[in-house]
């Protein structure tokens, strides 16, 4: 998909758009359209190394030199030339020396010699195989291997990880544990980064009331701010808390402004499904251009999408989650999260791995809809690992998402299933 058409064109005239019905959006269609609009930031940063954990490279990384940087010895033994040693006879060597790891062994061994080498110790010039200590006999100042050694065996070559020049880590790469030890190995102690995303979220809801006051009759605690605060902590994106606002025209309007230009990102809850919509689709079509849709899908069936216009040549990002706090969890990990990763600058975010297991009671499932059921992924008696679903499935039951490590993804086309059905997860350890 091209972003030839623009969503102000969308909203005026949904016809213009092959195929775009807002009121029955499939989710892999609504993913699609909200990634054609989405650029990621362009200001970089120069950063400590270590502090670039969860950051997102705004440059290759290329390497300054071979690595490793010397031939050097794999294993704890002795080094030789294998043109000393005969295939097929047990061959006696004399020791003339030891290489330990970090030091050299300046003189070039000679027909007959060998040296005691340590893991890493450098090879020293003309020895090209190394016998592992456990092959040899000691004999005095000589050995005598016990096996024939194949000629190269044991030994690391320079350049054998990463070659001088070559690209280590590419641009748009999330960096994670190992690249910091990778990037480490080159010796580079900073990185060019993108710069942090900015992303500010509020509530919405007559309602609601804070964690710490005492509930009024029809009053419900605030949960959505907090569960988007550990999503959003997680994502390491910077986060901008704009409280719980009640559902009054001129407070959602001074938030949502206030909102947009400061942030890269405005995310609310609530308020965007059809009948209570009013404020916020009438705000929305005020000051930016914005998509409301159904999405098939349970739960999280209202979605908007859209720029909040803050300066002529500048908006905000709008994502509007529904208000039940299930559904605003799965909309964020179903359409957020990819978001935001393309913004904070990964062009092509890998998709998040699914895998089928056995589901070990049956499920109830309507088919032309998307189902994210919660589910527990458990090693089974036998040690194979099969799902069960966390009970009652309400987009009301946060208890589920908490109960929760997966979600069981139920396709548009799965109807009801009987118990030892292979279903479809998508693992939340690690990342809601
Ligand atoms: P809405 O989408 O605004 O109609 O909200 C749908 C349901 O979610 C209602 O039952 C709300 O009370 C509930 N809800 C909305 N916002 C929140 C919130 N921030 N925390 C907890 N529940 C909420
Ligand atoms: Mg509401």
């Amino acid at each position: 998909m091209t972003q030839a058409i623009t969503i102000s064109q969308i909203i005026l005239d949904p016809s213009c758009m092959d195929d775009y019905d807002p009121n029955a959006m499939s989710v892999l269609k609504a993913r699609q359209f909200i990634k054609q609009y989405l650029t990621p930031v362009q200001q970089t940063e120069s950063i400590a190394l270590r502090t670039s954990l969860g950051r997102i490279l705004s440059a290759d990384i290329l390497s300054p030199a071979n690595v490793p940087n010397y031939d050097n010895s794999a294993m704890d033994g002795y080094a030789f030339n294998a043109d000393d040693v005969a295939a097929d006879t047990a061959t006696k060597l004399k020791v003339i020396g030891t290489v330990y790891a970090g030091k050299s062994f300046d003189s070039a061994l000679k027909s007959g010699e060998c040296v005691r080498i340590m893991t890493g110790g450098m090879m020293p010039i003309s020895a090209n195989t190394v016998a592992m200590q456990e092959r040899v006999m000691v004999e005095g100042d000589h050995i005598i291997l016990t096996e024939a050694p194949k000629r190269g065996m044991n030994v690391r070559y320079a350049g054998e990880d990463l070659q001088q020049g070559q690209r280590v880590l590419a641009a748009g790469h999330l960096m994670r544990a190992a690249d910091l030890g990778l990037i480490a190995s080159l010796g580079i102690a900073e990185v060019l980064v993108c710069r942090k995303l900015k992303v500010a979220f509020f509530s919405t809801g007559d309602e609601l009331a804070g964690v710490g006051d005492v509930l009024k009759t029809g009053q419900v605690y605030d949960s959505n701010r907090y569960t988007l605060y550990g999503m959003l902590s997680r994502m390491g994106v910077e986060i901008i808390d704009m409280g719980a606002i009640a559902d009054a025209p001129a407070l959602l309007e001074s938030t949502l402004l206030a909102a947009a230009s400061q942030a890269d990102v405005v995310i609310t809850s609530g308020g965007v499904s059809v009948g209570e919509a009013d404020y916020m689709k009438l705000l929305l079509a005020k000051h930016g251009q914005v998509m409301f849709w159904k999405i098939a899908m349970k739960p999280g069936r209202p979605l908007a999408y859209g720029k909040i216009q803050t300066g002529d040549n500048k908006a905000a990002h709008y994502f509007g989650l529904p208000g039940n706090p299930v559904a605003v969890m799965v909309t964020f990990y179903q359409f957020v999260r990819e978001a935001l990763l393309v913004l904070m600058g990964q062009a092509n975010p890998p998709p998040l791995p699914m895998f089928k297991v056995e589901c070990t009671e049956k499920i109830k499932k309507m088919t032309g809809r998307t189902e994210f059921q919660r589910g527990v992924l458990f090693a089974d008696s036998d040690g194979t690992w099969k799902v069960k679903p966390t009970g009652s499935q309400g987009s009301a039951i946060l208890s589920s998402m908490s109960l929760a490590n997966c979600f069981i993804v139920l396709d548009e086309s799965v109807g009801n299933l009987d118990a030892g059905s292979l279903v479809t997860i998508q693992l939340l350890d690690g990342i809601v």
